[in-house]
């Protein structure tokens, strides 16, 4: 028998267990197929850091750095920890311990209606930019740090042109660097020699504000877009809204330099929405295609298509949350996409 895969599941806070407890069955529907997966469930999140003081404890933190081969994350962030502390060391310090340089988020089109032309692959640079949170607030003055580094700047963007020469599609990547000199000027820099080792790429720069303007104008334009961290957020929230919006998109994150067994963090887009929590209208969606992401890094390809084929079918046969316009509850709309599931 082969080793099995280890995920980690660390379901978090608000709508986090919620869109969670949906994707569960899928790992078991993998299992059923004959995938070799074993699952622990960590506790981190709100409810823990407030009984116990506990954040994500070093040795939690170890065991999924060397003993874990994906992480299903829900969401972190509650309203009863107004510093955020929590899930700054939750989530900052997996996605940068681990380092998990390369955030995917995909964005393709999942219901009748939407500009069948979209597809899109955001590569978002996930460890550094100004969320390293370093600065200062001072009286009059406020300072927050955007730290670039080039080993990381260069792993994102080898990782974008590979993806752009596997996909034969066009490479465009984001900046500032009209204004972001020293940052954005690693990032141009770096751009300009990989650009010239894979002349195969079609690649270009675009200013940023320019870039949002022309993908609101023309979402089908772009094919893959790669940005540091700050641009990457803003650019991948705005491509979900051309797909139904924040509660629909997936996204992955990996460490392109460390060894293939090593953890991902697969996580839905959107964070842990207070203002919905606990009352069944999340979209688990999201959660759904980010577990189909960690399948296909897995190479559990079949698994990957048929968990989007069934999403794809559940929103054409009209089954929506409320965010889509819907009246299903998270669990039905989880159902509905499990119905139409291959055996
Ligand atoms: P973060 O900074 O942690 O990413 P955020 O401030 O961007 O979080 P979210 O928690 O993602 O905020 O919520 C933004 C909006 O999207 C809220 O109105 C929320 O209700 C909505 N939203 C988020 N996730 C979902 C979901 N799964 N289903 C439906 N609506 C959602």
């Amino acid at each position: 028998m082969d080793i099995p895969v280890r995920i980690a599941l660390i379901p978090g806070d608000g709508v986090g267990g919620e869109v969670m407890t949906e994707a569960l069955p899928f790992l078991d529907w993998a299992c059923a197929r004959g995938r070799n997966l074993e699952t622990t469930l960590l506790p981190y999140g709100a409810d823990h850091f407030l009984a116990t003081g506990e954040t994500l404890p070093e040795s939690a933190y170890t065991s999924l750095r060397d003993g874990c081969d994906g992480i299903l994350f829900g969401a972190v962030g509650d309203p009863r920890v107004p510093s955020g502390r929590h899930a700054e060391e939750i989530l900052l310090r997996l996605r940068q311990g681990l380092e998990l340089t390369v955030n995917l988020r995909p964005c393709r089109p999942t219901a009748p209606g939407q500009d069948a032309a979209i597809d899109i692959e955001v590569f978002r640079e996930n460890t550094e930019g100004p969320y390293c949170l370093q600065g200062s607030t001072e009286p009059g003055r406020a300072v927050d740090l955007a730290i670039h580094t080039e080993p990381a700047v260069r792993r994102l963007l080898e990782a974008a042109f590979q993806r752009a020469a596997t996909r034969s599609c066009p490479l465009t990547l984001a900046h500032k660097a009209n204004v972001l000199k020293h940052g954005h000027g690693l990032w141009m820099r770096v751009f300009e020699e990989l650009r010239s080792r894979h002349p195969e790429v079609s690649a270009r720069t675009m200013h940023a504000d320019a870039l949002l303007c022309g993908l609101v104008q023309h979402p089908g334009a772009f094919s893959l877009i790669a940005a540091d961290n700050y641009l990457g957020d803003l650019i991948s929230d705005l491509c979900a809204a051309f797909i139904g919006g924040m509660g629909v998109a997936p996204s992955i994150s990996w460490a392109p330099h460390r060894p293939f067994r090593c953890a991902v963090l697969a996580e839905p887009v959107h964070g842990s929405a207070p203002d919905i929590a606990g009352r069944g209208l999340a979209n688990p969606v999201g959660m759904i295609l980010s577990t189909a992401l960690l399948f296909r890094h897995l190479g559990w390809e079949p698994e990957a298509i048929a968990m989007e084929a069934a999403v794809k079918a559940a929103l054409e046969s009209g089954a929506k949350t409320r965010d889509l316009g819907g009246a299903l509850s998270t669990a039905s709309m989880g159902a509905s996409i499990r119905s139409r599931l291959p055996r």
